[in-house]
């Protein structure tokens, strides 16, 4: 079976996104190709030639593929996917703006947002915010899929691969959309779907100052900042901080959240923490049916006991 990863960039460095792709792959019991776009790729390629079951690196490294504008990078791809059985990639805002692009040059549906491959034509995957799991026969010629990638996590390898590096000659696309700037939030603290802990504020917290607090807790433990859209909405903290349906979907080792109630939409994207620990002062909250631990009280008095037992220590 050949198996295509398309992996994600950011700037010249290889997303963590494009390992879970990989790790799925070999649930097909074969090796996968991994095909890089973008410009100078260097630094993405040697991360990626030495992700295990990868036997090719295909890179296509132009000045004009340095920024993922899906208008540009669709063709050449599809071009490239039409001559394998798998085409593969972590389920992203980039995969949400390529692969409809490139299921429409090839004529074929993609199949997104999948948890579990059991055979080469039977895939599992959520629907209704992940309150039911469909189990789907997809038979295209070439499979276009999104894998969701809290549910590939990659094993910790230490055998180092190397595969082998092939550069590919695309054209230059000409393309009527130009990339103008990036405006990204920048900080210090880990990335909200990489990150080993999330500490998160919902409605709760009453305002933005107020999520401060939550802010200085997170650092405190070196996790990253969530929030429930209600929180976002309110103005506490800027939408990339939502957890959910319709934000970002994680499975930290710990999920601590405090003054979430629990709406299905929220545990849509947090549900698969390892260890999901609530604090909401009403006990009847939802969050405290899928809370491994639970307390029912004021998240700020919390918060500072927190504080106090960490600078006891
Ligand atoms: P609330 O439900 O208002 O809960 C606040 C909680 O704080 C309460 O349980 C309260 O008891 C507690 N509290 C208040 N003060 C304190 C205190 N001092 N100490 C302790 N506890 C306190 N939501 C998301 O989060 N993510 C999504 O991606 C998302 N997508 C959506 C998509 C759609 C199509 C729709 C319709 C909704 C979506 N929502 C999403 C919204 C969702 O339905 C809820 O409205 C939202 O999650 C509620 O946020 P919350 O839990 O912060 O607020």
């Amino acid at each position: 079976m050949k198996i295509l990863i398309i992996a994600e960039c950011v700037a010249t460095s290889l997303s963590p996104l494009t390992a879970n792709a990989v790790e799925a792959s070999k649930s097909f019991g074969a090796t996968c190709d991994i095909l890089l776009l973008g410009s100078k790729l260097e630094e993405a390629t040697n991360t990626a030639t030495s992700l295990p079951n990868v036997a090719n690196c295909l890179i296509a490294d132009l000045p004009a593929l340095a920024h993922p504008i899906a208008e540009a990078y669709a063709p050449i791809i599809a071009d490239i996917a039409k001559d394998y059985e798998v085409v593969l990639m972590s389920s992203s805002t980039q995969s949400k703006d390529l692969l409809p692009r490139i299921a429409g040059l090839l004529r074929t549906t993609p199949l997104t947002d999948v948890i579990e491959i059991i055979d080469e034509d039977t895939f599992k995957r959520p629907i209704y915010a992940g309150n039911a799991i469909q189990t789907v026969r997809y038979k295209a010629k070439t499979k276009l899929i999104s894998i969701r990638p809290t549910a590939f996590k990659p094993q910790s390898d230490t055998s180092k691969n190397k595969a082998s590096i092939a550069k590919i000659n695309v054209k230059p696309p000409s393309i009527k959309t130009k990339w103008l700037k990036m405006d990204a939030p920048k900080s210090e603290r880990p990335e909200l779907t990489a990150a080993n802990i999330v500490v998160s504020g919902g409605r709760g917290v009453g305002s933005q100052d107020n999520f401060k607090r939550i802010e200085a807790l997170a650092d405190l433990l070196g996790a990253a900042v969530g929030a429930s859209r209600a929180a976002v909405d309110a103005g506490y903290v800027p939408n990339d901080y939502q957890v959910g349906q319709t934000g970002k979907i994680i499975a930290p080792d710990v999920y601590l959240c405090f003054g979430i109630s629990g709406a299905i939409q929220h545990l849509a994207g947090m549900k698969e923490s390892q260890i999901i620990i609530a604090i909401d002062k009403d006990p009847d909250a939802a969050i405290f049916k899928v809370a491994d631990y639970g307390y029912v009280g004021d998240l700020f008095e919390v918060i500072d006991r927190i504080h106090e037992s960490m600078s006891d220590a």
